[in-house]
């Protein structure tokens, strides 16, 4: 089995002739916690995008545990284990809490629009969501529509619904985006405890949460990889200071 939960070779896309991404190499050690930074614009959603097959690739290869996937499509690696969070798993403002899990866990099992399903059969899932949303905090919030929840609770929620998803990889992107202070410490603790026993790759623009979360960082700039290394190491190559000062 390969060391790498998830790894780029030659990573390329290209929008008629501009390069948006250019051989990007990208080894993420299986059950760690890898970031991707960058100044903006410097191709990391176009990254995710590829990773997850969002976008076909101009050229290059993903591989997910050593697997090429580069020619599946985003549902396929979905259910390879390779979950994408945040941008895609937009919760229902309306449903409750359980019921936003629950809707996840039909969706993983094949059940989703089977709402005729007699109540002995969902209740198994109705367990399992309440242990989901025990593990992302949110125990006693079962009845509570997602909508009434605090921006930092709504998140923990969305972690609760990719948990749903059984994912071996986990690509969050921005978590803490638009968070205020008091919200950021909780959802890096989250994002710690749910890696156990799994692989994530982040983006994230606040450097504190890499720093504490990441155990090895990949820095892009103008579609490239800048520098790869830990926190200390990037955060003190004169390259990187360079870029992010925009110089
Ligand atoms: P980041 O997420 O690091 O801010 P992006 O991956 O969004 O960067 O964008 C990288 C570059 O590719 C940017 O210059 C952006 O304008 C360009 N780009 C992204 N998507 C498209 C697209 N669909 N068509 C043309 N250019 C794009």
């Amino acid at each position: 089995m390969s060391d790498y939960a998830l790894e780029a070779r030659g990573l390329t896309k290209t929008f008629g002739g501009f390069h948006a991404v250019k051989d990007v190499n990208l080894k993420v050690r299986r059950g760690s916690i890898h970031a991707l930074i960058g100044p903006n614009g410097a191709g990391k959603t176009t990254c995710f995008n590829l990773l997850t097959k969002t976008l076909t690739p101009t050229a290059g290869q993903v591989l997910l545990d050593g697997q090429d996937i580069t020619k599946l499509r985003s549902a396929q690696v979905a259910k390879l284990g390779l979950v994408r969070s945040f941008q895609i798993s937009a919760t229902f403002p309306h449903l409750t809490c359980l019921e936003n899990v629950r809707v996840a866990l039909q969706s993983n099992n094949g059940t989703a629009f089977q709402f005729w399903r007699s109540l002995k059969a969902v209740e198994p899932l109705n367990q399992r969501a309440r242990e989901l949303l025990a593990q992302v905090g949110l125990a006693g919030r079962e009845e509570t529509p997602a909508t009434e929840l605090s921006y930092g609770k709504k998140r923990a929620l969305e972690i609760a619904t990719t948990l749903a998803l059984d994912p071996k990889v986990m690509l969050l992107d921005e978590p803490t985006a638009g968070m205020g202070h008091e919200d950021v410490e909780p959802i890096t603790d989250l994002i710690r405890k749910v890696s156990a026993g799994r692989t994530i790759l982040i983006v994230e623009h606040n450097l504190s949460v890499v720093s504490s979360l990441c155990e090895r960082i990949t820095v892009l700039q103008h579609g490239e990889v800048l520098t790869e290394g830990t926190y200390a190491e990037v955060s003190t190559d004169p390259e990187v200071i360079t870029a992010y000062m925009g110089g």
